[in-house]
């Protein structure tokens, strides 16, 4: 039976999410707090840029967008490491011909949205949602534009209305066992640019992913079609080296010059950018549950948001969309099993992820340059040479292997840190790293 599908949020999983939908026959409205993306200039919000790997692309081929997103994509086959000393170190994300790609927010976002229109999706702009009550049939919305449309029935409502979902606070006052936790991590973040060069260049290496690690923050940046670079400064709120200690003008010289000396001729404008970009701020949010019988789901950031150093927010997002599909395919009908099993499924696979992502955060501002950590690198990515089935670098699991989840990325992440943590432990191991026999006692040692 179709029903009618309300969607909140038109961001990038709300609108992949209606593509899906629609394409199942059900009648899908989507309202969204922000005005048209594609009409009146706006930020598409959060970062400019966004690195899109497998999970993401699966998702997008099955509604037939991968191609055409890989063409608006740039690929960042590895990490170009900036040390303080200038030199430059590349470090491959995977085996060769593996990448992920760097892919703008808003035109990924105004694509999806196009697509879901052209399914026949209604989308409704500056609505944003106020109200939702699922056992008294009650959705609002406060129009934000003085335009008022007609008001309909949901049969189901996603809520796909991001981090701070107001549908999912919604959710949790009028449920009784609500769990919740909200954790901001002392880092926040601010956007600098890397314009193009005067003769209309990349001004660095275009594809890789930069990053200029200095242990308790660092520098990243991603390419843009236009030659520029998105840089993100991930910096401590307070402390000897933070926000609250670059005050001034000289301050932010001082401090840039200083920490990151290769970047500096290449940003005319940071110190400007320093003071007029947002520092926001980064949470990790799970909950549960996410569902309520056969009528509300949450999905996306709305479900569980994560910091993003794996560069999975989106990738996770969108993977909710594919397997709900998925469930779909398999329950026909039978709302209530699909919503019961999307929840199953999803939750552990979304707490996963959130701490894969926490744990990121330190390999890439303090262990990409620590050169115990690139030989520990070097022997898994010969392992995963040898041994493609039986080992595979955690980084792989998550960015180049979709059809395993995250939870098992997860676990099978942890068991492999502790082999090599006594590995590395090994005398010699700078000499004896790439012995045969010693990749055999590894391999020994591998549970499935
Ligand atoms: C700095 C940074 C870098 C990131 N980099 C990556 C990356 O490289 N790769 C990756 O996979 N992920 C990345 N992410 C994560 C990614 O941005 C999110 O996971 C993704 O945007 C989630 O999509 P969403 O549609 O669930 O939520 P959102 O993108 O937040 O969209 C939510 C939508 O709901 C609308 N909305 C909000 N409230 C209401 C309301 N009350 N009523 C109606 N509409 C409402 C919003 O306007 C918005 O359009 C990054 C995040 C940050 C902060």
């Amino acid at each position: 039976m179709k029903k009618n599908i309300t969607i909140i949020g038109a961001g990038l999983v709300g609108s992949l999410l209606s593509i899906y939908l629609s394409k199942r026959g059900h009648t899908v409205r989507i309202y969204e707090r922000r005005g048209d993306m594609r009409k009146e200039k706006m930020s598409a919000g959060r970062s400019i840029n966004l690195a899109l790997s497998d999970r993401g692309l699966l998702a997008l081929e099955k509604v037939g967008l991968a191609e055409e997103i890989k063409k608006i994509s740039i690929p960042m086959h590895g990490r170009s490491i900036h040390n303080p000393d200038g030199n430059i170190a590349f470090q491959p994300y995977g085996k060769e011909g593996q990448y992920i790609n760097s892919v703008s927010r808003g035109t990924l976002n105004m694509k999806l949205m196009d697509l879901a229109e052209q399914h026949g999706v209604q989308i409704f702009f500056h609505e944003k949602c106020t109200t939702l009550d699922w056992e008294k049939d009650v959705l609002e919305f406060e129009n934000t534009s003085g335009v008022s449309i007609p008001s309909s029935k949901a049969d189901l409502v996603f809520a796909a209305d991001g981090a701070f979902s107001a549908a999912r606070l919604q959710h949790q006052l009028r449920h009784d066992k609500f769990n919740y936790q909200q954790y901001y991590i002392d880092c926040g973040y601010k956007e600098l640019t890397i314009p193009a060069t005067a003769d209309g260049n990349f001004a660095m290496e275009v594809n890789a992913l930069h990053i200029w690690p200095r242990k308790d923050y660092m520098l990243i940046a991603l390419p843009n079609l236009d030659k520029t670079f998105t840089c993100t400064l991930f910096f401590p709120f307070e402390g000897e080296a933070s926000f609250d200690k670059l005050k001034t003008e000289t301050d932010v010289k001082n401090f840039f010059e200083k920490t990151f000396p290769d970047a500096v001729p290449l940003m005319p404008d940071y110190i400007n950018e320093f003071f007029t970009n947002p520092t926001s701020s980064l949470v990790t949010v799970k909950c549960f549950p996410w569902i309520r019988e056969d009528k509300f789901a949450l999905i996306g950031d709305a479900a569980h948001a994560i910091v993003p150093f794996f560069g999975q927010g989106m990738n996770c997002g969108f993977e909710d969309c594919r397997v709900l599909d998925e469930l779909i395919e398999k329950n026909g009908d039978d709302w209530t099993s699909i919503l019961q099993q999307y929840q199953t499924l999803r939750k552990p696979d979304g707490d996963a992820i959130a701490d894969l992502a926490i744990n990121n955060f330190t390999e890439m501002r303090d262990r990409t340059a620590d050169p115990i950590f690139l030989l520990q690198k070097k022997i898994e990515a010969r392992l995963h040479e040898k041994y493609p089935e039986k080992w595979i670098p955690a980084y792989s699991q998550v960015t180049f292997s979709p059809h395993i989840r995250y939870s098992e990325a997860l676990k099978r992440g942890h068991m492999q840190e502790a082999i090599m943590q006594d590995v590395m432990k090994l005398e010699n191991i700078g000499e004896t790293w790439d012995n045969p026999d010693l990749h055999e006692q590894i391999i020994q040692q591998v549970q499935h």
